[in-house]
């Protein structure tokens, strides 16, 4: 099988690590996420799909939904959060990078993971503050979707990490094009 084209690529990336209770086990489990800062994003040309031009992003995201991820990023990955792996959802039958129980093993779903007041959706500074920012130097190459969310933003910059070079030229709260 031919490599996949990938849609996010980036020279570095953050791991972001939270914690939730697992819904089967009951314990706690350390889950994780991944962010770019810049980065480039390939958006299709054509209706084949087959034509891709990356366009460059300054703003962070937050990917979600990676069904392929290259090896070496996967490995700088696993070298934090040693509990991800590609593996198949039970509801979609699809592979993406998910996130098992450390002590029962099953996946957490990506989907419940952004909910509202989950680990990748905190509602207050405070909910951002307890998740663990980790920056890999190691190129990412990744089949995703990507989002853009101000607490993210918000997060990056407050620990100094990654600071838009758009953000300082508009008004803080502002949406970006
Ligand atoms: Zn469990």
């Amino acid at each position: 099988m031919d490599e996949p084209i990938p849609t996010v690529v980036a020279d570095r990336f953050a791991v972001l690590t939270g914690e939730v209770v697992c819904f089967k086990c009951a314990a706690k489990t350390p889950v994780a996420a991944l962010a770019v800062g810049e980065h480039r994003e390939g958006m299709e040309l054509g209706e084949d799909g087959m034509d891709l031009v990356f366009e460059r992003c300054f703003e962070p995201a937050l990917l979600g939904n990676i069904t392929w991820i290259d090896p070496d990023t996967l490995r700088a990955v696993k070298a934090v959060a040693p509990w991800m792996d590609l593996m198949a959802s039970a509801t979609a039958g699809e592979v993406y990078l998910g996130n098992s129980c450390t002590h029962c093993g099953v996946l957490q779903g990506d989907w419940f993971l952004r909910e509202p007041e989950a680990p990748f959706f905190p509602m207050t500074d405070e909910a951002a503050d307890l998740l663990v920012v980790v920056w890999q130097d190691v190129q990412l190459q990744a089949v995703a979707d990507y989002g853009m969310s101000s607490w993210l933003d918000d997060l990056l910059e407050r620990r100094g990490e990654y600071v838009s070079p758009l953000r300082s030229k508009r008004p803080r709260g502002a949406k970006g094009a």
